[in-house]
Order: structure tokens, then sequence, then C-alpha cells
């Protein structure tokens, strides 16, 4: 393939932005809350504050057709996709959605999807990848050696230097994202632990977060991390139609990664739980990671939802799948940034 010189690449941009200019976008959310407060970082850029979530949404107000995600699915199916289309979705279920999110939706009337993992409904702990992220990346000293035996295996890391963090290197990379590389040796650690969890059967997941609480010299201290929704919650965060509930798998659980029988159990279970706590049907999918292949497709097709998200810096056109709806992560941008992103159509 012939080079492109470097001169040509805004350039190219500009027609790939002209090209897509108008065509609907998913955003993407996880949780609206304020993070100053918070002693551990972000890392994966989950947290919007409710100050720039209400920007965002006044902006998308005045500056798109927002609709939801049912509407979105019939247009595509339709053929008639909404020009300047925009669509607001949440994926893991935190309870913010519930006491920070709706009332601002409410006052912006924009309808927006919750994707929800259906067994963390109701756990008074934080979801995995929080608990994690509040234990290993707050400043101070940890145990030089960890072990973590589940399921049989027994796994070691020897910290080394990863051992200190110190709370100027914590505050300096507060805005670092996992998919960055780390730039200390404890960010490293973060993220090996983050990748061995990730593949874990949730009930290990569990396990571990107990014995790397009781390591970290937690094991006394409530989980400070947000809390996913409780039952009562749930239905509550539905109530009045503005929101749908949609499924996010049983455990979140890589989907590509399992057996046929687990992966059917994550998907079909996820809805079969989630109808039966709030009394209708669930239609709505979202893979987690975004992580997604032909098997998982089928068994999202076969437990009879009718549409599922996935991740992907791109619109939605005319021939996309609707069982593969790409969705683009909205960060803790204030309304400048994000007003210009939303006129570059998200394209970078
Ligand atoms: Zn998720």
């Amino acid at each position: 393939m012939i080079p492109v010189p470097a001169s040509l690449a805004p350039m190219r941009r500009f027609l790939r932005r002209k090209r897509r200019a108008g065509l609907p976008i998913i955003l993407m959310y996880h949780r609206i809350g304020d993070t100053a407060g918070e002693a551990s970082s972000d890392p994966w850029g989950s947290a919007v504050s409710p100050a720039r979530f209400a920007q965002h949404l006044d902006i998308l107000r005045r500056r798109r057709v927002v609709l939801s995600l049912r509407q979105l699915a019939a247009r595509l199916a339709a053929g008639t996709l909404p020009h300047n289309g925009v669509v607001v979705t949440f994926d893991d279920g935190y309870a913010d959605n519930l006491h920070a999110a709706k009332p601002l939706l409410e006052t912006h009337d924009v309808p927006a999807t919750v994707f929800a993992v259906a067994s963390a409904i109701g756990r008074p702990t934080g979801f995995w990848w929080d608990e994690l992220a509040a234990i290993l990346l707050r400043p101070g000293a940890l145990p030089p050696t960890l072990r973590l035996e589940t399921g049989g295996t027994t796994q070691g890391w020897d910290l080394g230097a990863a051992a200190h963090l110190t709370a100027a290197d914590a505050e300096a990379c507060r805005d670092w994202r996992g998919w960055q590389p780390p730039p200390t040796p404890r960010h490293a650690l973060f993220l090996s632990l983050w990748r061995w969890l990730r593949e874990r059967p949730d009930t290990q997941r569990l396990e571990s977060l107990d014995a790397l609480r009781a390591w970290a010299g937690d094991g006394a201290r409530p989980a400070a991390s947000p809390r996913p929704l409780t039952g009562e919650e749930l239905v509550r965060l539905a109530e009045g139609g503005l929101v749908e509930i949609g499924a996010h798998t049983a455990t979140h659980a890589p989907l590509p990664r399992l057996g046929a029988a687990l992966r059917d159990r994550e998907v079909a279970g996820s809805k079969a739980s989630l109808e039966a706590r709030l009394g209708h049907e669930v239609r709505a999918f979202s893979y987690p990671h975004g992580e997604h292949d032909a098997a998982s497709i089928a068994s999202v097709r076969q437990a009879g939802f009718a549409c599922a998200c996935i991740t992907g810096e791109t619109h939605v056109r005319r021939h996309t799948d609707p069982l593969c709806l790409p969705r683009i992560q909205a960060d803790d941008w204030d309304g400048e940034e994000f007003e210009r992103r939303l006129s570059q159509e998200f394209i970078a």
C-alpha cells in the first residue's frame, strides 16, 4: 500500500466527517456522578458529572433529533433513519442512573436505555472493576506479594515497585485511562489484575475481591465505590416510560470466550431475570466490553432481543445490523468540548 502523506490526513478526516454528517449516533454513558472527592481515579472514564450531563442533554436537545433506542431500531428496520438522530444509553445499571440521571433526563425530556447486569441488582458492594480501582489506584503502600487462589488455580504477583504509589503520582495520573500505557508500576499491576479478573467466573471474582480487600487491609471497611441499582430502584427507573431497561448479561461475562451453554445462560438468563423483576418484556441488549462474535450475536437473536449494542466510534447506517449497533462513549466533557466533538461527529 502506498503511504499517505501526513499532509493529506486532515483532508481525509474532513471527507469522512462530511460523509457521515447527520447519520444517527448512539451515545454510551455509565455513571452520572462527581469523582472529585473520590480517592481513586476513574480509569475507564465511566463517570460524567451531573452538571456536565445536563449540558450534554441541553446541547443534544438543541442540536440533534433525540429519540429512544426502540424508535431508532424501528426506523432502521423501516429504512427511514432520521437525519441528525441521537440516542442516549447507559451500561451496567448504577444506582445513580435513577438518582442523578433520571431527573435530568426528565427535565430535558430525553429518553434513554439502561442496560443492567442482572446478577448485580441489589448487591451491596460495587462492581468489581470499581472495587479494584478503589483498592489499587489510591496512594499508599501494599504488601510486596499477592497470591489469589480461586477455582483450583493460584496466581501470584510480585509487586516490586508497584507496592508503592505516592500521593503525587496518584494525583498526576488521575486522568489516566485503562486503554493508555500504564504510567506507573501500580497502574500496570491494576491492568494485569483487571485482565485476570475479567476472565474469571463471577463467583471467583467475588472471592478474589474479598481476598484483595483483606490483603490490602480493607477487610473491615465498607466499600466506597458506586453501587448497582436495587430491585426496587430498577422498577422506579423504568416507571414513567422515559427510561427503558435493557439486559447486559447475567454477570458481565465476555461472551466470545464462553462455551455455548454458559453463553446462552448469560444472555437468555439476564433477559428472564430482568423481565421477572420488571413484569414486562426486555427487548434490548448490550454486550459487556462491546465484545461480540457470530455465536454471541446468534445467542442474542435466539433469546428474542430486538436490538443490541456494541461499542465503536461510528454511526448507525442503513445496513447496520440491529444486533450490532455501534455506540460512542461520552466522557466527562464540559459543554464546549461536547459541542465541539458533536460538530465533528465524534471523529478525532
Ligand atoms: Zn458493562
